[in-house]
Protein backbone atom coordinates (compact mmCIF):
# COMPACT_ATOMS: atom_id res chain seq x y z
CA UNK A 1 0.00 0.00 0.00
CA UNK A 2 1.56 3.22 -1.23
CA UNK A 3 1.33 6.09 1.77
CA UNK A 4 -0.33 9.00 0.25
CA UNK A 5 1.40 12.59 -0.44
CA UNK A 6 -1.08 14.66 1.54
CA UNK A 7 -1.86 18.19 -1.07
CA UNK A 8 -1.35 20.17 1.93
CA UNK A 9 -0.67 19.47 5.62
CA UNK A 10 -0.57 21.51 8.70
CA UNK A 11 2.92 21.84 10.66
CA UNK A 12 2.53 21.36 14.70
CA UNK A 13 5.51 21.84 16.70
CA UNK A 14 6.19 20.80 20.76
CA UNK A 15 5.97 24.85 21.44
CA UNK A 16 2.27 25.22 19.77
CA UNK A 17 1.04 22.09 21.75
CA UNK A 18 2.18 23.85 24.76
CA UNK A 19 0.96 27.15 24.11
CA UNK A 20 -2.35 25.19 24.07
CA UNK A 21 -2.36 23.55 26.98
CA UNK A 22 -1.25 26.44 28.75
CA UNK A 23 -4.27 27.69 28.26
CA UNK A 24 -6.15 24.60 29.18
CA UNK A 25 -4.76 25.19 32.25
CA UNK A 26 -5.55 28.82 32.67
CA UNK A 27 -8.40 30.69 33.61
CA UNK A 28 -10.27 31.40 30.13
CA UNK A 29 -10.91 29.07 27.53
CA UNK A 30 -12.67 31.79 25.35
CA UNK A 31 -12.91 35.59 26.01
CA UNK A 32 -9.72 35.55 27.59
CA UNK A 33 -6.39 37.24 26.63
CA UNK A 34 -4.46 34.91 24.31
CA UNK A 35 -7.13 36.23 20.82
CA UNK A 36 -5.86 40.25 21.69
CA UNK A 37 -2.50 39.11 21.78
CA UNK A 38 -3.22 37.19 18.52
CA UNK A 39 -5.23 40.23 17.20
CA UNK A 40 -2.39 42.76 18.05
CA UNK A 41 0.55 40.34 16.94
CA UNK A 42 -1.15 39.93 13.64
CA UNK A 43 -1.89 43.86 13.08
CA UNK A 44 1.63 44.67 14.08
CA UNK A 45 2.76 42.06 11.45
CA UNK A 46 0.89 43.22 8.31
CA UNK A 47 1.12 46.89 9.51
CA UNK A 48 -2.35 47.16 9.89
CA UNK A 49 -4.13 49.22 12.87
CA UNK A 50 -7.12 46.72 14.05
CA UNK A 51 -7.30 42.85 13.47
CA UNK A 52 -10.83 41.49 14.13
CA UNK A 53 -10.16 37.46 15.15
CA UNK A 54 -13.35 35.47 14.10
CA UNK A 55 -14.47 31.69 14.11
CA UNK A 56 -13.21 31.13 10.44
CA UNK A 57 -12.59 33.24 7.05
CA UNK A 58 -16.23 32.10 5.97
CA UNK A 59 -17.46 34.15 8.61
CA UNK A 60 -14.72 37.47 8.30
CA UNK A 61 -15.96 37.74 5.07
CA UNK A 62 -19.90 37.43 6.44
CA UNK A 63 -19.23 40.30 8.92
CA UNK A 64 -16.98 42.25 6.16
CA UNK A 65 -19.44 43.07 3.99
CA UNK A 66 -22.40 43.42 6.50
CA UNK A 67 -19.57 46.29 8.30
CA UNK A 68 -19.22 47.53 4.62
CA UNK A 69 -22.93 47.87 4.47
CA UNK A 70 -23.88 45.38 2.04
CA UNK A 71 -27.26 44.05 2.02
CA UNK A 72 -30.39 43.37 0.05
CA UNK A 73 -30.45 45.25 -3.88
CA UNK A 74 -26.37 45.35 -3.60
CA UNK A 75 -24.44 43.64 -5.65
CA UNK A 76 -20.66 42.15 -5.23
CA UNK A 77 -18.42 40.93 -7.61
CA UNK A 78 -15.63 38.14 -7.07
CA UNK A 79 -13.00 35.80 -9.13
CA UNK A 80 -15.01 32.83 -10.65
CA UNK A 81 -11.99 30.40 -9.31
CA UNK A 82 -11.83 30.94 -5.81
CA UNK A 83 -13.58 28.38 -2.73
CA UNK A 84 -17.18 29.06 -3.01
CA UNK A 85 -16.89 31.09 0.45
CA UNK A 86 -16.02 34.19 -1.31
CA UNK A 87 -19.22 34.44 -3.22
CA UNK A 88 -21.44 33.43 -0.29
CA UNK A 89 -20.49 36.15 2.11
CA UNK A 90 -22.50 38.41 -0.39
CA UNK A 91 -25.34 36.31 -0.36
CA UNK A 92 -25.92 35.63 3.10
CA UNK A 93 -26.42 39.77 3.83
CA UNK A 94 -29.08 39.45 0.96
CA UNK A 95 -26.96 40.65 -2.05
CA UNK A 96 -26.71 39.25 -5.19
CA UNK A 97 -23.37 38.41 -6.85
CA UNK A 98 -21.21 38.27 -10.27
CA UNK A 99 -18.37 37.15 -11.23
CA UNK A 100 -15.41 38.58 -13.00
CA UNK A 101 -13.15 36.35 -15.43
CA UNK A 102 -9.33 35.63 -14.20
CA UNK A 103 -6.40 36.53 -16.04
CA UNK A 104 -4.60 33.50 -17.65
CA UNK A 105 -1.48 34.04 -16.14
CA UNK A 106 -1.75 34.73 -12.64
CA UNK A 107 -5.28 32.85 -12.33
CA UNK A 108 -6.80 35.87 -10.39
CA UNK A 109 -9.50 38.54 -11.22
CA UNK A 110 -8.29 39.84 -14.25
CA UNK A 111 -8.28 43.91 -13.93
CA UNK A 112 -9.35 44.18 -18.10
CA UNK A 113 -11.90 42.19 -17.30
CA UNK A 114 -12.65 44.56 -14.36
CA UNK A 115 -12.55 47.63 -16.61
CA UNK A 116 -14.55 46.52 -18.69
CA UNK A 117 -17.28 44.78 -16.72
CA UNK A 118 -17.45 48.27 -14.75
CA UNK A 119 -17.73 50.11 -17.43
CA UNK A 120 -20.76 48.15 -18.56
CA UNK A 121 -22.01 48.51 -15.06
CA UNK A 122 -21.72 52.44 -15.04
CA UNK A 123 -23.74 52.04 -17.93
CA UNK A 124 -26.54 50.12 -16.76
CA UNK A 125 -26.38 51.49 -13.25
CA UNK A 126 -25.76 48.52 -11.64
CA UNK A 127 -22.58 49.19 -10.19
CA UNK A 128 -20.71 46.78 -7.51
CA UNK A 129 -21.20 47.64 -3.74
CA UNK A 130 -17.92 45.57 -2.55
CA UNK A 131 -15.62 43.99 -4.74
CA UNK A 132 -13.24 41.13 -3.27
CA UNK A 133 -10.70 39.92 -4.67
CA UNK A 134 -8.91 36.75 -4.08
CA UNK A 135 -5.29 36.14 -3.78
CA UNK A 136 -5.05 32.67 -5.55
CA UNK A 137 -2.05 30.34 -4.49
CA UNK A 138 -1.11 33.58 -2.26
CA UNK A 139 -0.41 35.30 -5.50
CA UNK A 140 -1.49 38.76 -4.81
CA UNK A 141 -4.11 40.51 -7.12
CA UNK A 142 -3.14 43.84 -9.04
CA UNK A 143 -4.08 45.53 -6.00
CA UNK A 144 -2.94 49.25 -7.12
CA UNK A 145 -5.07 48.45 -10.25
CA UNK A 146 -8.43 47.62 -8.20
CA UNK A 147 -8.23 50.38 -5.83
CA UNK A 148 -7.93 53.01 -8.81
CA UNK A 149 -11.25 50.96 -10.48
CA UNK A 150 -12.43 51.59 -6.58
CA UNK A 151 -11.24 55.40 -6.67
CA UNK A 152 -13.06 55.87 -9.58
CA UNK A 153 -16.48 53.68 -9.54
CA UNK A 154 -17.18 54.45 -5.88
CA UNK A 155 -17.22 50.28 -4.66
CA UNK A 156 -15.72 49.06 -1.62
CA UNK A 157 -12.60 46.61 -1.50
CA UNK A 158 -12.17 42.91 0.55
CA UNK A 159 -9.28 41.27 0.05
CA UNK A 160 -9.75 37.44 0.51
CA UNK A 161 -6.12 36.79 1.62
CA UNK A 162 -6.85 33.12 2.78
CA UNK A 163 -3.84 31.93 0.82
CA UNK A 164 -1.65 34.50 1.26
CA UNK A 165 -0.60 35.47 4.45
CA UNK A 166 3.02 35.93 4.81
CA UNK A 167 3.09 37.39 1.26
CA UNK A 168 4.02 40.89 0.28
CA UNK A 169 2.41 43.65 -2.25
CA UNK A 170 5.12 45.75 -3.61
CA UNK A 171 7.54 45.00 -0.80
CA UNK A 172 4.79 45.71 1.86
CA UNK A 173 2.98 43.00 3.82
CA UNK A 174 -0.36 41.58 2.44
CA UNK A 175 -2.97 42.56 5.08
CA UNK A 176 -1.73 46.04 5.92
CA UNK A 177 -5.07 47.06 3.73
CA UNK A 178 -3.00 50.45 1.57
CA UNK A 179 -5.53 49.13 -1.10
CA UNK A 180 -8.46 47.80 0.51
CA UNK A 181 -11.16 48.44 3.04
CA UNK A 182 -10.55 44.97 4.72
CA UNK A 183 -8.47 42.06 4.37
CA UNK A 184 -9.55 38.70 5.43
CA UNK A 185 -6.89 35.60 6.43
CA UNK A 186 -7.89 31.72 7.47
CA UNK A 187 -6.22 29.84 9.66
CA UNK A 188 -7.60 26.36 8.66
CA UNK A 189 -5.02 23.05 8.71
CA UNK A 190 -4.49 23.41 5.19
CA UNK A 191 -3.62 26.76 5.20
CA UNK A 192 0.09 28.82 5.78
CA UNK A 193 -0.75 29.20 9.50
CA UNK A 194 -3.17 27.61 11.69
CA UNK A 195 -5.78 28.07 14.76
CA UNK A 196 -7.49 23.87 13.79
CA UNK A 197 -10.57 26.69 12.44
CA UNK A 198 -10.28 30.61 12.55
CA UNK A 199 -9.85 33.83 10.76
CA UNK A 200 -9.42 37.49 10.78
CA UNK A 201 -10.47 40.48 9.35
CA UNK A 202 -8.15 43.55 9.33
CA UNK A 203 -8.58 47.23 8.28
CA UNK A 204 -7.27 50.31 8.84
CA UNK A 205 -10.90 51.59 10.03
CA UNK A 206 -11.85 52.28 13.92
CA UNK A 207 -15.54 52.65 12.56
CA UNK A 208 -15.00 49.20 10.58
CA UNK A 209 -13.47 47.42 13.48
CA UNK A 210 -15.81 48.20 16.03
CA UNK A 211 -18.78 47.28 13.94
CA UNK A 212 -17.16 43.75 12.71
CA UNK A 213 -16.29 43.24 17.06
CA UNK A 214 -20.17 43.78 17.80
CA UNK A 215 -21.12 41.85 14.71
CA UNK A 216 -18.94 38.60 16.05
CA UNK A 217 -20.60 38.34 19.40
CA UNK A 218 -24.25 38.52 18.88
CA UNK A 219 -24.49 42.45 18.30
CA UNK A 220 -23.93 43.02 21.81
CA UNK A 221 -22.01 46.30 23.39
CA UNK A 222 -20.98 46.94 27.19
CA UNK A 223 -20.09 50.32 26.24
CA UNK A 224 -21.86 53.17 27.73
CA UNK A 225 -21.39 55.43 24.99
CA UNK A 226 -22.99 53.03 22.39
CA UNK A 227 -26.11 51.83 24.32
CA UNK A 228 -29.29 54.11 24.31
CA UNK A 229 -29.88 54.79 27.74
CA UNK A 230 -27.65 54.78 31.02
CA UNK A 231 -27.20 51.01 32.37
CA UNK A 232 -29.64 49.73 34.60
CA UNK A 233 -27.05 48.42 36.45
CA UNK A 234 -23.59 46.54 36.66
CA UNK A 235 -24.89 43.72 35.07
CA UNK A 236 -26.47 45.55 32.01
CA UNK A 237 -25.54 45.37 28.12
CA UNK A 238 -27.72 45.87 25.09
CA UNK A 239 -28.00 44.18 22.39
CA UNK A 240 -27.64 46.94 19.65
CA UNK A 241 -27.43 44.78 15.97
CA UNK A 242 -28.07 41.49 15.21
CA UNK A 243 -24.96 39.55 15.41
CA UNK A 244 -23.91 36.29 15.45
CA UNK A 245 -21.09 33.79 17.40
CA UNK A 246 -18.20 33.95 15.86
CA UNK A 247 -15.57 34.20 17.91
CA UNK A 248 -12.44 32.77 18.19
CA UNK A 249 -11.39 30.73 21.42
CA UNK A 250 -8.55 31.36 23.34
CA UNK A 251 -7.35 27.91 22.53
CA UNK A 252 -7.17 28.64 18.75
CA UNK A 253 -5.76 32.06 19.38
CA UNK A 254 -2.57 30.46 21.35
CA UNK A 255 -1.91 28.19 18.37
CA UNK A 256 -2.11 30.83 15.98
CA UNK A 257 0.30 32.94 18.29
CA UNK A 258 3.00 29.91 18.39
CA UNK A 259 2.27 29.33 14.19
CA UNK A 260 2.88 33.52 14.09
CA UNK A 261 7.01 32.54 15.25
CA UNK A 262 7.36 30.19 12.34
CA UNK A 263 5.36 32.08 9.74
CA UNK A 264 8.13 33.47 7.67
CA UNK A 265 10.12 30.09 8.26
CA UNK A 266 6.81 28.64 6.86
CA UNK A 267 6.67 30.78 3.70
CA UNK A 268 10.48 30.75 2.92
CA UNK A 269 10.57 26.94 3.20
CA UNK A 270 7.24 26.92 0.62
CA UNK A 271 9.21 29.13 -2.20
CA UNK A 272 12.29 26.64 -1.58
CA UNK A 273 9.51 23.75 -2.35
CA UNK A 274 8.11 25.67 -4.95
CA UNK A 275 11.24 26.71 -6.77
CA UNK A 276 12.91 23.08 -7.03
CA UNK A 277 9.38 21.70 -8.35
CA UNK A 278 9.95 24.48 -11.11
CA UNK A 279 13.20 22.79 -12.04
CA UNK A 280 11.76 19.33 -11.78
CA UNK A 281 9.33 20.14 -13.98
CA UNK A 282 10.43 22.17 -16.64
CA UNK A 283 10.66 18.98 -19.09
CA UNK A 284 7.26 18.20 -18.71
CA UNK A 285 4.01 19.24 -20.90
CA UNK A 286 2.81 21.38 -18.41
CA UNK A 287 2.54 25.15 -17.56
CA UNK A 288 4.51 25.93 -14.46
CA UNK A 289 2.98 28.58 -12.48
CA UNK A 290 3.84 32.42 -13.21
CA UNK A 291 4.47 34.89 -10.71
CA UNK A 292 4.19 38.42 -11.14
CA UNK A 293 7.38 40.77 -10.25
CA UNK A 294 5.01 42.63 -7.85
CA UNK A 295 4.26 40.08 -5.73
CA UNK A 296 6.02 37.83 -2.93
CA UNK A 297 3.84 35.13 -3.04
CA UNK A 298 2.63 32.85 0.36
CA UNK A 299 2.54 29.82 -1.89
CA UNK A 300 -0.51 28.08 -0.01
CA UNK A 301 -0.87 26.01 -3.53
CA UNK A 302 1.14 25.30 -6.30
CA UNK A 303 -1.03 24.90 -9.09
CA UNK A 304 0.24 23.09 -12.42
CA UNK A 305 -1.89 23.47 -16.13
CA UNK A 306 -1.49 20.39 -18.07
CA UNK A 307 -0.64 21.11 -21.90
CA UNK A 308 -3.45 18.50 -23.12
CA UNK A 309 -2.38 19.19 -26.72
CA UNK A 310 0.89 17.46 -25.83
CA UNK A 311 -0.75 14.77 -23.98
CA UNK A 312 -2.53 11.83 -24.70
CA UNK A 313 -4.87 10.93 -21.72
CA UNK A 314 -7.40 13.69 -20.79
CA UNK A 315 -7.31 15.74 -17.89
CA UNK A 316 -8.98 13.62 -15.78
CA UNK A 317 -6.92 10.27 -16.08
CA UNK A 318 -3.78 12.38 -15.07
CA UNK A 319 -5.80 13.39 -11.98
CA UNK A 320 -6.66 9.81 -11.25
CA UNK A 321 -3.03 8.25 -12.06
CA UNK A 322 -1.44 10.44 -9.52
CA UNK A 323 -4.03 9.87 -6.69
CA UNK A 324 -3.36 6.50 -7.57
CA UNK A 325 0.40 6.72 -7.15
CA UNK A 326 -0.50 7.76 -3.84
CA UNK A 327 0.28 11.98 -4.63
CA UNK A 328 -2.69 13.68 -2.96
CA UNK A 329 -3.39 16.29 -5.78
CA UNK A 330 -6.91 18.59 -5.85
CA UNK A 331 -8.12 21.12 -7.59
CA UNK A 332 -8.51 24.34 -6.74
CA UNK A 333 -11.06 25.53 -7.91
CA UNK A 334 -14.56 24.42 -9.86
CA UNK A 335 -15.46 27.74 -11.04
CA UNK A 336 -18.31 29.16 -8.44
CA UNK A 337 -20.72 29.91 -10.71
CA UNK A 338 -20.53 26.14 -12.20
CA UNK A 339 -22.21 24.54 -8.74
CA UNK A 340 -25.15 23.72 -9.00
CA UNK A 341 -26.38 26.53 -6.25
CA UNK A 342 -25.17 29.21 -8.27
CA UNK A 343 -26.79 27.75 -11.47
CA UNK A 344 -29.76 27.83 -9.73
CA UNK A 345 -29.70 31.75 -9.81
CA UNK A 346 -28.79 31.71 -13.04
CA UNK A 347 -25.20 31.40 -14.24
CA UNK A 348 -24.36 29.02 -17.12
CA UNK A 349 -21.36 27.04 -18.05
CA UNK A 350 -19.67 29.08 -20.43
CA UNK A 351 -19.95 32.55 -18.01
CA UNK A 352 -16.59 32.96 -17.69
CA UNK A 353 -14.45 31.03 -20.45
CA UNK A 354 -11.19 31.63 -19.26
CA UNK A 355 -11.83 30.70 -15.68
CA UNK A 356 -13.32 27.44 -17.49
CA UNK A 357 -9.97 26.49 -19.68
CA UNK A 358 -7.87 27.25 -16.43
CA UNK A 359 -10.77 24.69 -14.79
CA UNK A 360 -9.79 21.98 -17.68
CA UNK A 361 -6.66 21.90 -17.09
CA UNK A 362 -5.47 22.87 -13.74
CA UNK A 363 -3.88 20.21 -11.25
CA UNK A 364 -2.68 21.12 -7.36
CA UNK A 365 0.63 19.18 -6.84
CA UNK A 366 1.24 18.81 -2.93
CA UNK A 367 3.00 21.62 -0.99
CA UNK A 368 3.53 22.10 2.65
CA UNK A 369 6.80 23.27 4.90
CA UNK A 370 7.11 19.25 5.94
CA UNK A 371 7.21 17.55 2.76
CA UNK A 372 10.71 16.34 1.75
CA UNK A 373 12.79 16.24 -1.37
CA UNK A 374 12.38 12.50 -1.58
CA UNK A 375 8.54 12.75 -2.02
CA UNK A 376 8.64 15.93 -4.05
CA UNK A 377 10.94 13.24 -6.64
CA UNK A 378 7.94 10.62 -5.85
CA UNK A 379 5.43 13.63 -7.14
CA UNK A 380 8.11 13.83 -10.07
CA UNK A 381 7.57 10.37 -10.94
CA UNK A 382 4.15 9.94 -10.82
CA UNK A 383 3.63 13.01 -12.87
CA UNK A 384 6.18 11.78 -15.50
CA UNK A 385 4.45 8.97 -15.63
CA UNK A 386 1.09 10.24 -16.03
CA UNK A 387 1.54 12.68 -18.62
CA UNK A 388 3.46 10.01 -20.73
C1 LIG B 1 -10.20 28.46 2.82
C2 LIG B 1 -10.79 29.60 2.11
C3 LIG B 1 -11.89 30.32 2.60
C4 LIG B 1 -12.65 29.89 3.81
O1 LIG B 1 -11.85 29.76 4.94
P1 LIG B 1 -12.42 29.09 6.25
O2 LIG B 1 -11.47 29.61 7.31
O3 LIG B 1 -12.33 27.61 6.07
O4 LIG B 1 -13.80 29.56 6.46
C5 LIG B 1 -12.32 31.42 1.90
N1 LIG B 1 -11.73 31.81 0.77
C6 LIG B 1 -10.70 31.13 0.26
C7 LIG B 1 -10.06 31.62 -1.01
C8 LIG B 1 -10.20 30.00 0.89
O5 LIG B 1 -9.19 29.31 0.36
Amino acid sequence: MTTVIPYGRQDISEADIQAVVEVLRSDFLTQGPAVPAFERTLADYCGAQHAVAVNSATSALHIACLALGVGKGDVVWTTPITFVASANCALYCGASVDFVDIDPHTYNMSLERLAEKLAQAEHAGKLPKVVIPVHLCGQPCDMAGIHALSQRYGFKIIEDASHAIGGKYRGEPIGNCRYSDITVFSFHPVKIITTAEGGMAMTNSAALAKRMQLLRSHGITRDVNDMTHAPDGPWYYQQIDLGFNYRMTDLQAALGLSQMQRLDEFVTRRHAIARRYDQLLADLPVVIPWQHADGYSGLHLYVIRLKLGEIVKTHRQVFEALRAAGVGVNLHYIPVPCQPYYEGLGFKAGYCPEGERYYAEAISLPMYPGMTEKQQKDVLSALTEAVR
